[in-house]
């Protein structure tokens, strides 16, 4: 069996309590490898060295171009090995390798092409000053970046805080999941390979309440960016106010995604399964509250379901799978309880509900869908992490926007409409960090993403994630012969 240990200043080190833990394959319920737990004096270990390697050495003389051209070539190395990277991450989360290879791998390389070209685009400002004085800005690095991941897409999530991170000059220190830590291990393999300095990147993998709450609490971390549980975003917020360091929390939804009787159907139909089985239900943004209008609810319903019943579930490694194994049997059972609760709460099961037929002791479950739903339903309410969608009629507008935004969520939400008056009128009326129109689950480097109300704050990606990664420096010079006098002595 394969054994990982975890990466500090350049060197792969047991933990220092010497324990250690398992991954599994969701897919088959065997162990992946063993993994160096961290904890509390892994963390603190690894926080020095980030710190050493900010403060001084190669890495805090570096320049712009030198930390971009060496980020390119990060980004080459994984393109050269995208399919071993596709296979560990397929291994690791129960993700269809036709998602890892053709959505999570590449992305993850395009968001890491992205900042390294932006490492020398980042700007401060000359600012209208009184005469004789001059004002200016600087974006400078923040410091220790400390960033906490979930396992949904650890590759891809890690990377949209790594690679602004290191663009913009700072140091990690990172969390994986304790369920997916194996991809991040194999994934900073490639940047040792490449030559980046000792403490620049650290992987600590362990449990939350290990590792995770000695990162976010840690009082030399200077800022903490997180995805995760709403949860879980709570306690870290808590936790990172010792030192008041900033946060970027990424955290759950239940995300609306409303259906007009005046939409292409078929395309509202084939985006709508994609927005909710897609990752087996296992996506923060997933649509996992479908509205369809009053007036093409029963045959809308009719062609859905049946496209649904088509989703093949099986084995992620296999080119043909749609829909992979949850991951873990935690998550399974949670699934369950939410299954029940829906019944019990007079929602019809109209599909689903149940595990599917395992590849060996692998933990998946059927596409389901809910249909007689009410927005007071635990169901409508609690974002369930899995392939469960809770189906709400709807009449109007009006009406629609009332149901949609009645949620402690604001991660993101769809509309399908041919109007395009109605879809800005929706736009507009939606409380969530991303809309999208004609479309699901949508992503590209160029595009921030980030959540209001309870789905947390701060935006990934875009020009916009550069401002969690940089301090702002307000710089003032006199430039007149007489310094301002204002004693008169
Ligand atoms: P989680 O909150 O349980 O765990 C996420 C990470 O936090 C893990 O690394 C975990 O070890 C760590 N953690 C747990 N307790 C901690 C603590 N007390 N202190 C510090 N760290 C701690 O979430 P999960 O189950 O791994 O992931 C699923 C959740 O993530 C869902 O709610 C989902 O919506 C959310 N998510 C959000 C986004 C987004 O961009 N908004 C993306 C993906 C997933």
């Amino acid at each position: 069996m394969r054994s990982y240990q975890m990466f500090i200043n350049g060197q792969w080190v047991e933990a220092v309590s010497g324990k250690t833990f398992e991954a599994f394959n969701p897919a088959t319920g065997e162990v992946n490898a063993t993994i160096a737990e961290g904890g509390v004096e892994d963390i603190d270990r690894a926080v020095k060295a980030a710190r050493n390697a900010f403060e001084s050495g190669p890495w805090a003389d570096t320049t712009p171009s030198n930390r971009g051209r060496l980020l390119f070539e990060v980004a080459q190395e994984l393109r050269n090995t995208s399919e071993f990277f596709a296979e560990v991450e397929s291994r690791g989360n129960g993700l269809p390798i036709n998602e890892t290879r053709h959505i999570a791998i590449p992305s993850m390389i395009d968001v890491l092409e992205f900042y390294a070209g932006l490492a020398t685009k980042i700007q401060g400002e000359t600012l209208a000053s009184p005469n004789n004085r001059f004002n200016f800005t600087l974006k400078e690095p923040i410091g220790v970046i400390g960033a906490i991941v979930p396992w949904n897409f650890p590759l891809m999530l890690t990377m949209w805080k790594l690679a602004p991170a290191l663009a913009a000059g700072n140091t990690i220190v990172i969390k994986p999941a304790e369920q997916t830590p194996i991809s991040t291990l194999e994934l900073v393999k490639v940047f040792q390979e490449v030559g980046i300095p000792d403490g620049v990147i650290n992987v600590v993998p362990g449990y939350g309440q290990g590792a995770g709450r000695a990162l976010s609490s840690h009082t030399d971390v200077d800022k903490i960016a997180f995805t995760g549980s709403t949860h879980t975003g709570k306690l870290i917020m808590q936790a990172a106010s010792k030192n008041l360091k900033p946060v970027s929390l990424e955290l759950g939804g239940k995300s609306p995604n409303i259906i007009f009787a005046d939409a292409n159907i078929e395309n509202a139909i084939r985006g709508s399964m994609f927005g909710i089985y897609f990752g087996q239900g296992q996506v923060c943004a997933a649509g996992s509250r479908m509205f369809v209008q009053e007036s093409i609810y029963d045959t809308f319903m009719d062609a859905f379901t049946n496209k649904v019943k088509t989703i093949k579930v099986g084995d992620p490694l296999d080119p043909s799978t749609q829909m992979g194994p949850q991951i873990s049997l935690q998550q399974l059972e949670r699934i369950e309880k939410y299954v029940a609760s829906g019944i019990e709460e007079g929602a019809t099961l109209s599909l689903g509900g149940k595990r599917s037929a395992p590849v060996n002791n692998g933990y998946f479950f059927t596409p389901t869908i809910f249909e007689d739903v009410t927005t007071d339903m635990t169901i409508a309410k609690e974002e369930i992490f899995g392939p469960v969608l809770s189906v709400i009629r709807f009449k109007d507008e009006q009406d629609v926007l009332e149901k949609a935004n009645d949620t402690i969520y604001g991660l993101a939400a769809g509309v399908w409409t041919e109007n395009v008056k109605r879809a800005h009128r929706m736009i507009k009326g939606l409380k969530a960090g991303t809309v999208y129109v004609n479309t699901f689950s949508m992503l590209d480097s160029v595009s921030p993403f980030g959540g209001t109300k309870q789905s947390g704050f701060g935006r990934e990606l875009g020009f916009q994630a550069m401002d969690m990664y940089t301090e702002t420096k307000s710089v003032w010079m006199d430039l007149s012969d007489d310094h301002l006098n204002w004693y008169g002595i």
